[in-house]
């Protein structure tokens, strides 16, 4: 639904200048800085937008592993290449990664140190250029008729505008297109997946705590809350070993019915996502071999939030067209990760699509309806509920932050809207640095 919001003259009147650019991205995730670092390549003037002190959302702020690089399976491919490739190539260099299997998808996942992460996003975001804008909220937009020209955003010095020829909404809740009155679907409650509040534990006897296979510890949960000695919800995720020796990751409290974008109630699910993380620290160090002498060693920045707004664009991508493979010309990135459905029940739903093969993602999953000079990047693009339960994964995040920074600088350059970009010199210009289209 399209929001309110106070007109152009009164931002005019109120409202600090600060600078424009080529290319805004607002959000500094996994798809918005590699759109950032695609832009800046392209040669365009870039600013990238984070409310938060760092960059990397949910990369960062929730996790330690990055999905979607290869085709699951014992002779794994690799699906996404390029500007992703270099991120992982520094995190390596560093020697803060690692290869791991995914016990659930079957699939070669990239682990590595999140905090590291950090200092690689702003860093490659630095060294190319990038002019970065932390601590600043992106609150409402800038228009021209039905063209998006700049947004509003809270800074630590006031409000502010910020305009530029093209600009890219990689917030991951759709913030700005939805500002613009893009339509969308997925915000209304329990039609979306559940939010996760990650946690650490620390001091744990890994080699122990190993021994125990992913299904026994979920029967183990399950018995626990059956006999109402533990208050478990959620009879799945997993506890896995990270590089940092006694280390354990987690992904296993579930939080439902949520409207993200409603500040009290996204505080409730912050507070529910904590009480059940010390639920499960506590079932761990009593019940699970290995995590006797455990201690609870972080929390998620904020809460793990894995869908929200998708938006509906020039095209939506839809469970069909990933299980049956079909083939797109405007294609701008690949995906091979199963259907995984973060739902109400107390498992998850994985489903493997098309036998493992990579199918399609299109350029017009970027391009919202009804407004102009605005692309989507990463987890708000317009996909149906299971082809986003695919596609949303870190990797693919990323392929499409390339492709919408490319196509950005593109415009810009040129002086022309997103959608009139020539779609085969775009994948012209990511193929040459190592897209795997
Ligand atoms: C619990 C959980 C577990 C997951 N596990 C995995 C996994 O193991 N591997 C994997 O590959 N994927 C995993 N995912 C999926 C993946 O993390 C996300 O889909 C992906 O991070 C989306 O990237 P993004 O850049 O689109 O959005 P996000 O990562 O959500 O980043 C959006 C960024 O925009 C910023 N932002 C938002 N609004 C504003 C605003 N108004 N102004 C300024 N900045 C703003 C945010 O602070 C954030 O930095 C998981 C997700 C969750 C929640």
């Amino acid at each position: 639904m399209p929001t309110q919001h106070a007109t152009p003259e009164w931002y005019a009147s109120a409202v600090r200048p600060l600078w424009s650019s080529d290319v805004l991205v607002v959000g500094g995730g996994p798809a918005g800085v590699v759109a950032a670092l695609a832009a800046a390549r392209a040669g365009a003037s870039v600013t990238l937008v984070e409310r938060y002190g760092f960059l990397g959302g949910n990369s960062t702020q929730v996790l330690d592993r990055f999905c979607g690089f290869f085709t699951p399976g014992s002779d794994p491919q690799k699906v996404v290449g390029g500007i992703p490739d270099d991120v992982i190539g520094e995190l390596f260099r560093l020697r803060a990664a690692d290869y791991h299997m995914c016990p659930y998808s079957d699939a070669q996942l990239i682990t590595y140190n999140p905090e590291v992460l950090k200092i690689v996003w702003e860093r490659m975001a630095q060294d190319a250029g990038v002019s970065l804008l932390a601590h600043t909220q992106v609150i409402d937009v800038l228009r021209d008729g039905d063209r998006v020209t700049g947004v509003v955003a809270a800074s630590r010095g006031g409000l502010v505008n910020l305009r530029a020829a093209a600009i890219i909404d990689a917030s991951g809740d759709a913030e700005v297109a939805a500002r613009a009155g893009v339509p969308y679907e997925g915000i209304e409650a329990g039609a979306v997946q559940a939010l996760t509040t990650t946690f650490k534990l620390i001091n744990v006897d890994t080699e122990r705590a190993r021994q125990v296979a992913p299904g026994e510890l979920h029967a183990m949960m399950a018995a626990a809350h059956q006999r109402g000695d533990y208050d478990l919800p959620r009879h799945g995720g997993s506890a896995s070993l990270t590089s940092t020796p006694g280390v354990i990751a987690t992904n296993l409290t579930r939080i439902t019915g949520v409207d993200v974008t409603d500040s009290a109630q996204l505080t409730a699910a912050e507070i529910e996502g904590r009480r059940q993380a010390l639920e499960y620290v506590r079932f761990l160090k009593e019940q699970v071999p290995g995590y006797e002498r455990a201690v609870l060693g972080s929390l998620n920045t904020q809460i793990g939030i894995r869908e929200s707004r998708r938006i509906v664009g020039e095209y939506r991508l839809t469970r069909d067209d990933i299980v049956r493979r079909r083939a797109f010309d405007d294609v701008i990135a690949r995906c091979a990760w199963p259907i995984e459905d973060h739902h109400a029940s107390p498992d998850t739903r994985w489903e493997r699509v098309a036998d493992g093969e990579p199918f399609d993602i299109p350029y017009r999953c970027l391009l919202p309806q009804r407004v102009t000079g605005l692309l989507v990047a990463g987890r708000c693009l317009s996909a149906d509920h299971d082809a986003h339960a695919s596609v949303r994964v870190m990797a693919q995040c990323m392929a499409m932050g390339q492709a919408a920074g490319a196509a950005a600088a593109l415009a810009a350059g040129r002086g022309i809207l997103p959608r009139e970009v020539p779609v085969s010199e775009l994948q012209d210009r990511i193929r040459a640095w190592g897209a795997l289209i």
